[in-house]
């Protein structure tokens, strides 16, 4: 089935029917959920493992996030019986080479990401054929054309969450009673790295807090020339 043709089949599905014919009906053996364990990770997560509990996660390890993060990483895993949660990130090479003094977040964001975020995924992802976001519409201008079944060569991406709004999420959380990140009872909306990441003021899209006075508005896994960039 054609990309095109499974937009049109799941574009209007609820996610965890999304979910359910992707793992266990498309690309069984082949598809793996990419996860920050940031502000809104525990919704997919857990329909995820409703699905399979074995499901491979990746996890970027930066080496730049909150205490916080890597906690509730742990503890979220934990919680939700995943038993295969793989922490990928910077070989401690890449590290001493690119950004030593760990300052490289100020003065070349893109740079950084490349390295911390980007080239690891790249690396992990080469063991599968499709990955799952929990990327939503209503998080960014630049997420407003996003679609269920995204090509991605030589991925392919899919994104059960993408017709949710905030409100759809808090009520999820609140009926299955999901942990929440800590730094969300703080003002962060969304949450990456610790340099990269600020509170969210009233008003503000949920990702104005990302790389706040840089013109940057993603963190290169999902790159440029693919749809809702
Ligand atoms: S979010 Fe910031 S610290 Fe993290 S990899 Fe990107 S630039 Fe570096």
């Amino acid at each position: 089935m054609i990309i095109s043709g499974l937009q049109e089949y799941l574009g209007e599905a609820p996610p965890s029917r999304v979910l359910a014919f992707a793992m266990r009906e498309l690309f069984p053996g082949r598809i793996a959920a990419v996860s920050s364990f940031g502000a809104d990770s525990a919704v997919l997560l857990h329909l995820v493992a409703a699905i399979d509990r074995a499901t491979p996660v990746l996890f970027i390890d930066t080496g730049r996030h909150f205490a916080e993060t890597l906690d509730y990483r742990d503890r979220l895993s934990a919680y939700l019986g995943l038993t295969d949660v793989r922490t990928i990130g910077p070989t401690a090479d890449e590290v001493a080479r690119f950004d030593a003094d760990t300052s490289r977040a100020v003065w070349d964001p893109d740079g950084c990401c490349a390295f911390r975020k980007t080239a690891p995924l790249q690396r992990a992802l080469q063991d599968f054929d499709v990955w799952i976001t929990g990327r939503k519409r209503f998080q960014a201008l630049t997420r407003l054309e996003l679609p269920v079944i995204e090509p991605d060569p030589p991925h392919i991406k899919v994104n059960p969450l993408v017709r949710w709004s905030a409100a759809d999420l808090a009520a999820y959380v609140e009926e299955h009673r999901l942990p929440q990140h800590p730094l969300l009872a703080r003002g962060f909306a969304s949450i990456s790295c610790a340099p990269c990441t600020s509170p969210v003021h009233p008003g503000e899209e949920a990702r104005a807090g990302r790389w706040r006075g840089f013109d940057k508005t993603e963190c290169g896994i999902h790159r440029p020339g693919a749809t809702g960039k």
